[in-house]
């Protein structure tokens, strides 16, 4: 039984889980322990089956256990898990990345989103000769202590420690300002301009529920940046071979100085990676001063998996997607307006988000959604067959498994649900 195992968890391992969101903290609740999975749904040590919109929270987007990537690893693994020498699979991921990435002229892979972001501050840092950094309130780069600021902190603020074990010291040059606010970033740059080495920023919030960026946001974001000689920094962590073949930079025509990326580069196994201006990623050792390495970094399973991922997706791949996330949300859109709750569906490309409240924009309107409905609303999905994420603050991913029959059950069971909340 899941209870039993979540005790026996309790018992080992901090809260039972090892990353918070996985604890169903804010939607109540125990969490299920997945035995296996497989294309759009996660089966259970109690036999329930879940059609899946977490795919692990955004990792995978073939589906689970998808043959293409199961063969590639299994093959990988009979050729050794790690060597740490070079290795030609490397190679054609950078060049698979760039190939979809123009920007990313330069490529160096790590195993974390976490790892990547914290590289590109320190790369960013060593490369301008600036300390502060520029992050957007409810915006998440991983849990890099310089990133770990309070959400919520006023207009160039200097950032408060968001997480115990924090200092204040190291988060003394993180500026705080809201999303979709050019104003505040303005005002930031006035009083700092000339000591912010970069600005980061997730060009689809998909860490606060799913919030799109106002028309002209992302350019003005970036325009700011060249002009006060800062590095514009886009976290592709989610949106990155997600919600298009090139990402959020191909959709939203920008080039970064820096691109962070994870999750679907991975396939599913620990991978991510940081690239950008040559110019700026040869500050890296062992070229540049700028310290950075990883035992598995490159790791020879991840790589696999990863080309194995990227090359099932075409544009064809992202169209069907796309559809089916317009098909989910559309059709939940419907259900809640029927049952007369106030609902906010949005959508970008393959992203779909649910807040319970008026539209949002920021991560303080973020807040005022009503996150106990949410709750309500998780789990009367969740006893209907359908896994939605266990936080109002997070996305839905549609993959390449979701088909319109699994969207129309989805559908039909929000209905249900929403019927009573
Ligand atoms: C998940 C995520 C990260 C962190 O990646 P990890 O692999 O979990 O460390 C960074 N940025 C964004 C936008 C993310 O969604």
């Amino acid at each position: 039984m899941a209870g039993d195992w979540f005790e026996r968890a309790l018992g080992v391992i901090p809260g039972g889980v090892n990353s918070p969101v996985r604890a169903f903290g804010s939607v109540g609740g125990q969490p299920f322990f997945t035995t296996r999975a497989e294309g759009a749904h996660l089966y259970d040590t109690n036999g329930n089956r879940y059609l899946d919109y977490v795919q692990s929270w955004g990792a995978v987007i073939l589906g689970h256990a998808h043959p293409a990537v199961v063969e590639a690893i299994a093959q990988a693994a009979t050729r050794g898990t790690s060597y740490g020498t070079p290795t030609t699979a490397e190679v054609e991921l950078a060049e698979a990345i760039r190939e979809r990435m123009p920007a990313l002229e330069k490529i160096r892979l790590v195993s974390s989103g976490t790892e990547a972001a914290m590289t590109a501050v320190r790369l960013a840092r060593g490369a301008t000769g600036r300390a502060k950094i520029v992050k957007l309130a409810g915006c998440y780069h991983g849990h890099l202590d310089a990133l770990l600021v309070a959400a919520g902190s006023g207009v160039a603020t200097l950032g408060l420690p968001g997480s115990a074990g924090v200092t204040a010291g190291t988060v003394a040059d993180t500026i705080v300002c809201p999303y979709n606010d050019l104003d505040a970033v303005d005002a930031a740059f006035a009083e700092h301009g000339d000591d912010i080495a970069a600005l980061l920023v997730e060009p689809v919030a998909a860490n606060m529920g799913l919030v799109a960026p106002l028309p002209g946001y992302l350019q003005g974001l970036a325009e700011r940046c060249r002009r006060h000689g800062a590095l514009f920094v886009v976290d592709e962590v989610i949106t990155g071979f997600r919600v298009a073949r090139g990402g959020a930079q191909a959709l939203y025509d920008l080039r970064p100085d820096l691109t962070i990326f994870g999750k679907v580069a991975g396939g599913g196994l620990p991978l991510a990676g940081l690239g950008g201006r040559a110019d700026v990623m040869d500050h890296l050792a062992p070229l540049g001063p700028v310290y950075q390495a990883g035992t598995l970094s490159g790791n020879p399973l991840a790589t696999a998996a990863g080309l194995a991922t990227l090359s099932v997706l075409d544009d064809a791949a992202y169209g069907r997607i796309t559809q089916s996330a317009r098909r989910l949300a559309e059709g939940l859109s419907v259900a809640l307006e029927t049952s007369g709750v106030v609902a906010t569906v949005t959508q970008v490309a393959t992203l779909v988000g649910v807040f319970f409240g008026p539209a949002v924009h920021d991560y303080e309107s973020a807040k005022t959604a009503d996150h106990e409905r949410y709750a309500r609303f998780f789990h009367g999905l969740l006893e209907r067959g359908v896994y939605f994420a266990p936080s109002g603050y997070e996305t839905l991913f549609c993959g390449l498994a979701h088909d319109d029959t699994t969207i129309d059950e989805t559908v039909a069971a929000a209905f249900a649900v929403a019927a009573t909340l």
